[in-house]
């Protein structure tokens, strides 16, 4: 363990430490509200600037995220998006009375007819299967399951009856038991992601069918054949396009218009394109975009040691690997270490750095487990609140609550300590993290006391060895404390050990 290491996250300087600040000062009014609630700044794909957040409802906030397609495990840049999506909802629900937070399954696409087609597995068991998976790998990255995970299979329906409004208002056209989208007659297609007619036309990598009217159009409804799982439609027996999904499910789940739409930065052409097409053509919102989701959020790619993630390279993170050897808090920080619209470059060093940051920030935490937690108003004028707000500044925000854990260990007063654990508490409940109890953390609560006095002996007699510059018999007390399978590390506030293994 490196008591000196880099760390990329405390790396950055905290230039204000005001939070803080007040909190060691013991004359300063201390959790008092202003009343002033401080303001939500996102970044907005749509207009492509920094926006003040205005729900459209202030008493109900409404979120919609594109899910995972369940037929594998998810990789570290699902992982991201979730994680993501979570920190944004709750950063919601502390501002707002109401949020829901929608996010899909995707139950029926191709590449799960063909994965059950390669092992023999039934479409159902795989879906439910990885289903499953996904929610509890996020569930280790401290991800809270929406408010409502809608699944395409249970809302083919809505899918048909946006599809059958596309056809009425001639935004899409039947075409050999297909039903398309026809491109040009959305005006404001391409709104999103900036892209031009020819970019989206290579973009879209369509296969050239002779039924399309454009090179652009998109499959809305395609015909399944007996062993392909399919539901009767006006268009005959078949099954939706991606697509479509997802703007029937939240259109069905949350009502339109809704305030955020949430997703991966790959999914803003073809996939949020065609989901604002589709719900905007289907309820006559011409060049009207804002009409189906008001704000778009886009997080940005996950590379590997700099290199970008890929099947062939062979360096797929998998989350469901990831937890096996990490704790689902030590990845979660890592996600959170860089700028959600930033790429993240998903290192071994990042891990370590954020293991060790938790690891400090826990013992901390230890120091103060007995102090009672101050009572009264949460106030939101803190440093940390501020960066969060600006447009989830995590980077900024983390190191603020380092500044804010690290102070308790400059004074000893029991009014301010009540503070700081008290904010502290708040704040890392946003960020989910510090939620394990610290000894079970740091790995005390594995030694018997027996061991434990036994381990403090040894640590004592190396301090002493040390001082009368006995260095040999101080490597050979690490020696037999590492052998006991007892980490310890040298910190200003003296020797600190924990149980490794
Ligand atoms: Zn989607």
């Amino acid at each position: 363990m490196t008591k000196t290491g880099k760390n990329v996250i405390s790396t950055n300087p905290v230039q204000n430490t005001g939070a803080w600040r007040n909190l060691l000062d013991p004359s300063t009014t201390l959790g008092v509200t202003t009343g002033m609630m401080v303001k939500l700044k996102l970044h907005n794909t749509l207009s492509g600037k920094k926006e003040d957040f205005n729900p459209i409802n202030p008493d109900h906030v409404r979120v919609y995220a594109c899910g995972p397609t369940v037929y594998n495990y998810a990789h570290i840049g699902n992982g991201r998006m979730a994680v993501v999506c979570d920190l944004l909802s709750r950063i919601l629900r502390e501002l707002y009375p109401k949020v829901t937070y929608v996010s899909n399954i995707t139950d029926i696409d191709d590449k799960i007819i063909a994965a059950s087609k390669e092992t023999g597995e039934k479409i159902d068991s795989i879906t439910q299967k990885y289903a499953d998976i996904y929610n509890e790998d996020m569930a280790v990255l401290g991800v809270a399951k929406p408010d409502i995970q809608p699944r395409a299979t249970q809302h083919i329906p809505d899918m048909i009856k946006q599809i059958e409004a596309l056809i009425e208002k001639e935004h899409a056209y039947e075409a050999e038991g297909h039903v398309l989208y026809h491109v040009p007659s959305y005006e404001a297609y391409g709104v999103l992601s900036g892209r031009s007619r020819d970019e989206q036309i290579a973009g879209a990598r369509v296969d050239v069918a002779p039924y399309k009217k454009d090179a652009a159009d998109f499959v809305l409804w395609k015909p399944s054949t007996d062993d392909q799982p399919g539901w009767e439609s006006p268009w005959g027996r078949g099954r939706p396009g991606w697509h479509i999904e997802c703007s029937a499910m939240s259109e069905s789940t949350l009502g339109l218009p809704f305030d955020i739409h949430a997703g991966g930065s790959d999914l803003k052409f073809p996939h949020h394109e065609n989901e604002i097409a589709q719900a905007c053509g289907a309820r006559g919102a011409e060049n009207a975009p804002e009409e189906y989701a008001k704000y778009w959020v886009h997080n940005g790619f996950v590379v590997v040691e700099n290199e970008k993630m890929s099947k062939s390279i062979g360096n797929v993170q998998l989350v469901h690997d990831l937890i096996k050897d990490h704790k689902g808090e030590t990845l979660r920080l890592a996600l959170l270490s860089a700028h959600y619209r930033q790429p993240l470059n998903w290192t071994k060093t990042l891990l370590e750095q954020s293991q060790n940051t938790l690891d400090k920030m826990y013992r901390v935490m230890k120091k103060i487990s007995d102090i009672p937690v101050a009572e009264g108003e949460d106030n939101d004028e803190s440093n940390i609140m501020d960066a969060l707000c600006d447009d989830m500044n995590t980077p900024k925000a983390i190191a603020s609550l380092i500044s804010l854990i690290t102070s308790a260990d400059r004074t000893e007063d029991e009014l301010v300590l009540s503070n700081i654990k008290r904010e502290v508490l708040r704040y890392s409940k946003i960020f989910g993290i510090l939620q394990e109890n610290p000894d079970r953390w740091l790995g005390y609560d594995g030694a018997s006391p027996e061991n434990a006095e036994e381990i403090e002996s040894l640590i004592a007699q190396r301090k002493e060895a040390r001082a009368n510059k006995d260095f040999a018999k101080a490597d050979e007390i690490r020696n037999k404390l590492q052998a006991m399978n007892i980490e310890i590390e040298d910190t200003a506030e003296g020797t600190i050990w924990r149980k490794i293994g």
